[in-house]
């Protein structure tokens, strides 16, 4: 049994991919979980179905945790509910970002705690509609050391979906490839209330987008020993705005929705490094305020 701690679009999709029977969500301390969770599903081929999913009782022990919580919620949400678990049951963490992950594996050292990297997307444009909208990759990687031995374990169990899972030793260079380019176009498309694409025309971008690369490119050699240029780092951030230059981020859906965005999981964190590592990073300290002003109108 796999259970799913953050009944949103990222663990819908996978509770509607996972083996029928094998997959329950959890309920926040106190809630009821007689009910069962039903949605329809509209897969990125296929007919659309309805999905129903129980949530996990009192006494059932899962073999795996999926944590699809947002970045500001998880280490709060796992908190709740941990310790039901036993101590060997692997939690995997979906978070974008960087910063929630190492509070997890800090908070709890001797538990199996993974994080994964994905590029598959889901989104809900109704309450009760979960639409599978981009198909990709999903690398999962041991946070702690006790995670080592589960890894592959993991894969075999989320690989029952027929998504694309593979493991990854080095699962924080992967998180930081993603973060770069989430720090790269993200905050723009919410400040500039605009489309991934537009952005590479708007001042803003252009008269930034050149620093903001240059502290990237230094953050990313001081903390993870990854050496790429900023010229590299804009080509690649300018590369994937175009690729998916109609798409709305999930930023600026966050604040076009009023909810919290993961800002300070994206630019936060890096301004936050910055100040650790004394690298001078005012491009990402403006683009977070700017979108914190932002989600708190
Ligand atoms: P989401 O739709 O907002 O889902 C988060 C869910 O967690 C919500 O249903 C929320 O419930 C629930 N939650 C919050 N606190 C909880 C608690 N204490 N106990 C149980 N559930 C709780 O967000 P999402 O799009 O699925 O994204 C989740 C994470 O995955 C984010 O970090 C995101 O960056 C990452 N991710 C998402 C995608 C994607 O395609 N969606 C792709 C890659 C990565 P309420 O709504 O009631 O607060």
């Amino acid at each position: 049994m796999i259970g799913i701690l953050g009944a949103g679009s990222l663990g819908r999709l996978w509770g509607a991919m996972l083996p029928v029977g094998r997959v329950a969500f959890i309920a926040r301390p106190g809630e009821p979980t007689d009910t069962d969770l039903s949605y329809r599903f509209r897969p990125f081929k296929g007919p659309e179905s309805t999905v129903r999913i129980p949530f996990l009782k009192a006494g059932n022990k899962p073999d795996l945790l999926l944590v699809t919580t947002k970045a500001g919620d998880t280490l709060d949400a796992l908190a709740g509910v941990i310790n039901q678990f036993a101590m060997d049951t692997p939690v995997l963490l979906f978070q974008n970002g960087l910063g929630s992950q190492q509070a997890v594996a800090d908070r709890w050292p001797e538990r199996p705690i993974l994080a994964a990297s994905t590029t598959e997307g889901a989104n809900r444009p109704e309450p009760e509609l979960l639409v599978h909208a981009g198909t990709g990759d999903t690398w999962v990687g041991p946070m702690t050391e006790p995670a080592r031995a589960s890894v592959s374990k993991t894969v075999a169990m989320l690989a029952a979906t027929g998504l694309a899972v593979h493991p990854e030793p080095d699962i924080l260079q992967r998180l930081w490839q993603k973060l770069i380019i989430n720090a790269g176009i993200n905050p723009y498309t919410a400040i500039l209330n605009c489309p991934n694409g537009d952005i590479l025309s708007a001042g803003l971008y252009q008269d930034t987008i050149d620093e903001l690369c240059r502290e990237l490119s230094e953050l990313m050699s001081a903390a993870v020993q990854i050496t790429e240029t900023p010229d590299s780092l804009r080509q690649r951030i300018e590369q994937v705005a175009q690729n998916t230059a109609g798409n709305t981020s999930s930023m600026r859906a966050d604040v076009l929705r009023k909810r919290q965005t993961e800002i300070d999981f994206i630019n936060g964190y890096l301004a936050k490094l910055g100040k650790e590592l004394g690298i001078y990073t005012p491009v990402n300290q403006m683009l977070t305020e700017r979108v914190q002003q932002l989600s708190s109108h």
